[in-house]
């Protein structure tokens, strides 16, 4: 019986990645490879996951979502990310979208990601490190609005939660060549921002409109 159901899941992962392609959302190898190979089914409750190959956010407890799967690829296109890059990821919430990370940056890279509250993080890590995974992901429990200094630069951030604006620390934080991706906006809707920083200086642009659940921190939203 869970061996049907495993592979109902992966009929359905298929499925899904097979739409995301033709819908435009998905279109490197490396970032198919990677949605193909984690399984989102384990990074939702119990309750939804026959859903977990549906198109569309979905309630991780604490009131926060895991993001669209057509969101994590687009986001994840958006950022370039490559073989053995440095990422930090804010907002871990069920840790799908740094497993996804993990997968493409491989073993010479590495992602750290911070959510701020504590028990998402901690269920994030066990799925991770269930996935084998562990080794290339560093979950972090704190305040992402002001990144992670320890391990900064990064050639790559992502922001998987809206603020009010691009967060100073952040900008800091980022490596010379660097981009990030980030929801700006009001907390009603919010627009995919990109950010470089080339040869010292700052360059921004806007893509999409989008909707995520507030980033709260000290340089963000304060509720
Ligand atoms: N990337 C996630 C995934 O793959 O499941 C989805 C992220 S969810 C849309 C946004 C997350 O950001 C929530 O878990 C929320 O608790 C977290 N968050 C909000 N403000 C934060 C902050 N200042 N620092 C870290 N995490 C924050």
């Amino acid at each position: 019986m869970a061996g049907l159901k495993q592979d109902a899941f992966e009929v359905a992962r298929r499925k899904l990645v097979d739409d995301l392609k033709l819908r435009g959302y998905l279109k490197s190898q490396a970032i198919e490879r990677a949605m193909l190979s984690v399984p989102r089914e384990l990074f939702v409750p119990e309750g939804v996951r026959d859903r977990a190959y549906e198109d569309r956010p979905l309630p991780i407890g604490y009131g926060q979502t895991i993001s669209a799967p057509s969101m994590v690829a687009y986001m994840t296109e958006l950022l370039e990310v490559s073989e053995g890059m440095k990422v930090l990821e804010v907002g871990t919430g069920s840790g799908y979208q740094a497993a996804i990370l993990a997968m493409i940056v491989g073993d010479r890279g590495h992602v750290w990601t911070v959510e701020r509250i504590a028990e998402l993080a901690s269920r994030a890590k066990e799925t991770i490190e269930s996935l084998g995974l562990g080794g290339r992901v560093t979950v972090i429990v704190g305040d992402g609005s002001l990144g992670y200094p320890p391990a900064a630069p990064y050639d790559r951030i992502i922001v998987t939660a809206a603020s009010p604006k691009v967060p100073r620390p952040l900008v800091e934080q980022l490596a010379e060549g660097g981009l990030m991706v980030i929801p700006v906006g009001s907390k009603e809707e919010q627009v995919l921002t990109i950010v470089r920083k080339r040869e010292g200086q700052v360059f921004q642009q806007s893509d999409i409109e989008v909707l995520f659940v507030p980033l709260v921190g000290a340089e963000a939203w304060d509720h």
